[in-house]
């Protein structure tokens, strides 16, 4: 499942990439623009706002409404939309940033590439084969995987 997330929702945007799924966004993303990706690209609209998730509801594109709340109730709400996993997959997961599929580096590269506190203390690294960002699982990991908890316990056990 591919998606396009309006500009009023960064955070949904970078949190899909790290889970994995392939999703545009840009903050300078117009609605017929948004709509035209959908229609073409086959994804499926993540919006905050009511006309552009009518509209493209009418023009048969699949679209999730978001209502005003926190990352953990977007996220939510997303999967009980489109039945997404929120898991994250260390080899499948994307550039927060572009939105290009990352790829596990030896920690040998990654000694190169990061300050030396960095490199010692981790052990897996990915690089971004586009715009060569390093990412790393560092202190803020923490919130991330307590929130992908909290989303799952509150999924419905079938789920
Ligand atoms: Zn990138």
């Amino acid at each position: 499942m591919k998606f396009v997330v309006d500009a009023m929702l960064g955070d949904v945007a970078r949190w899909l990439r790290i889970l994995g799924y392939d999703t545009l966004y840009s903050k300078d993303f117009k609605d017929w623009e948004i709509e035209r990706v959908a229609r073409s690209e086959d994804r499926v609209i993540i919006t905050r706002d009511v006309g552009l998730y009518r509209r493209a509801r009418r023009k048969g594109l699949r679209a999730v409404l978001i209502e005003p709340g926190s990352i953990e109730d977007d996220l939510l709400t997303i999967a009980l939309r489109t039945g997404i996993e929120i898991r994250f997959k260390p080899s499948r997961t994307r550039c927060p940033h572009c939105n290009t599929e990352l790829v596990i580096i030896p920690k040998a590269e990654a000694l190169s590439l990061v300050p030396s506190h960095i490199g010692t203390r981790y052990d897996t690294f990915w690089k971004c084969p586009k715009c060569g960002r390093v990412y790393w699982q560092g202190s803020h990991w923490r919130t991330i995987n307590s929130i992908i908890d909290s989303v799952n316990r509150r999924l419905p056990s079938t789920y």
